[in-house]
């Protein structure tokens, strides 16, 4: 599953590729991608602009046409392809741009989870937009212990689930979330009532702190998720607990363990990341 890091790396190689290239034709194999507009909006909206800006939002990468912005979530398994035209259609591939250089841009998605938006640029935050109900990323200056607080207000959920739900901070996903925790010495389940300052300090630091690194090592490569254009990630190596069941803590030499919280496969360090401290 991608997250920020490697949607952000997505972003850089797109950046890369598709920047001022003009949609000369869409093909649209499977509809419901599509969540706004009906096929063929999509296509008379986007053919004959040209691409002026990649951006990201959390997970969404946004593929600006100036005051048109595509909106773009690759979900599980979503994967952009840059190929020659004449190219092969594979099973995967959903949506086809064309562009007037001869190359394509193939949106490949074998769980069809991904959507696409598109949105007016001016209303990209306004509640017309996808991203209007999501928290800010912990590294907007924004996003401060006071921000959090009030965000966490009244819910009673574990750390964990807190972490994982966008509309409060945008951006973590299940491994960023381990690692985040495991750094700010929390246990999963600690609840969010039970969170000091210093904890919630900890958290945006650390949160910070490992997506930036992540970005810069070109994110995390698990199992079968790699970026389609051909970069693969390096954070893997850099995991203090996620997917470590079994080994030993880097800090502390505990054996790493894994159990399930608000339902999602979660690793700790039993004896750096105590229930009760
Ligand atoms: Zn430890």
């Amino acid at each position: 599953v991608p997250e920020l890091p490697e949607v952000e790396t997505v972003r850089k190689t797109l950046q890369d590729l598709i920047l001022q290239k003009t949609v000369r034709d869409i093909d649209v194999f499977y509809d419901r991608i599509i969540r706004r507009n009906t096929p063929q909006e999509f296509k008379s909206i986007l053919e004959g602009r040209t691409i002026t800006d990649i951006g990201r939002y959390g997970k969404y990468l946004l593929i600006h046409f100036d005051d048109i912005t595509l909106v773009s979530h690759l979900r599980m398994e979503g994967k952009f392809y840059y190929k020659e035209a004449d190219n092969p259609k594979e099973k995967h591939e959903h949506i086809i741009f064309y562009f007037t250089n001869g190359m394509t841009l193939r949106y490949h998605d074998t769980r069809k989870f991904g959507t696409m938006d598109i949105v007016q640029t001016n209303d990209l935050y306004s509640e017309k937009s996808p991203l209007s109900n999501l928290g800010l990323e912990p590294f907007d200056k924004r996003a401060t212990v006071t921000y959090f607080q009030q965000k966490i207000r009244n819910k009673r959920i574990p750390v964990k689930g807190i972490l994982l739900d966008q509309t409060i901070l945008t951006g973590l996903g299940n491994i960023y979330v381990d690692e985040v925790l495991f750094l700010s010495h929390l246990h999963p389940e600690t609840k969010a009532t039970e969170l000091t300052k210093l904890d919630i300090k900890n958290i945006l630091l650390n949160s910070t702190k490992v997506l930036n690194k992540a970005i810069k090592l070109g994110g995390t490569t698990i199992r079968s998720y790699t970026s389609s254009l051909g970069v693969t990630g390096r954070f893997q190596n850099e995991l203090y607990v996620h997917m470590r069941k079994g080994e030993k803590c880097k800090v502390c030499n505990t054996e790493i363990v894994k159990s399930k919280v608000v339902g999602r496969g979660t690793y700790i360090c039993p004896k750096c990341q105590k229930p009760t401290r």
